[in-house]
């Protein structure tokens, strides 16, 4: 059941053009900067944040995505951990690495991207930034960059809607 919406699309888009000010503010300028969006919401969150970077510094910014079903704790299942591809082919080697996903929530799934990252290189410094924390948090894990915070209990969802993906863009919590 909908609940409330927190979110319509010019919120979402205020958000987006904040983060992506602080997120050169913060890092004194683009340079060596990587997005990296992860799968699913988080990929079209990315490429609006390094659009908007793009159109704020006149300048060319690598965006990439990924994929970390098969780090998460939780699944630890072979054979899904056999299907997932998992090189990653962007170089983050003291690049600046901007994580971007849709939700935070307990935390592992960034934990997961973060071993996903390493395993590829040594980034200079790792940042994070989401739409929505909804708190709950699992591991001593916390995001740089925040458009939302949205206190939620346990059996609440946040449904995220994307243009790219859906109908519209909107935040909504759920039941
Ligand atoms: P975590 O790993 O922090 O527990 O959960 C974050 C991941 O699960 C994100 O990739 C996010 O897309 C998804 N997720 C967790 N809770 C929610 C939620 O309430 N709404 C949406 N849309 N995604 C969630
Ligand atoms: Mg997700």
């Amino acid at each position: 059941m909908e609940k409330a919406r927190i979110m319509d699309e010019k919120a979402i888009g205020r958000a987006i053009t904040r983060i992506s000010h602080e997120i050169i503010e913060r890092n004194k300028g683009i340079e060596d900067l990587v997005i990296v969006g992860i799968k699913t919401k988080g990929i079209p969150l990315a490429n609006r944040i390094a659009s908007k970077i793009e159109s704020i510094e006149n300048s060319r910014v690598m965006c990439d995505s990924i994929d970390i079903t098969s780090y998460r704790d939780d699944i630890t299942h072979d054979v899904i951990k056999g299907l997932v591809d998992e090189k990653f082919d962007l170089d983050v080697h003291n690049k600046t690495v901007v994580l971007v996903d849709d939700v935070l929530y307990t935390g592992r799934t960034i934990r997961a991207a973060l071993d996903y990252i390493i395993d590829n290189g040594r980034p200079k410094l790792v940042q994070l930034a989401v739409l929505v924390d909804r708190g709950h948090r699992e591991l001593p894990i916390r995001a740089d960059y925040v458009g939302k915070n949205v206190p939620t209990s346990k059996n609440e969802k946040v449904l995220v809607k994307f243009i790219e993906i859906d109908d519209e863009d909107s935040v909504t919590i759920c039941e």
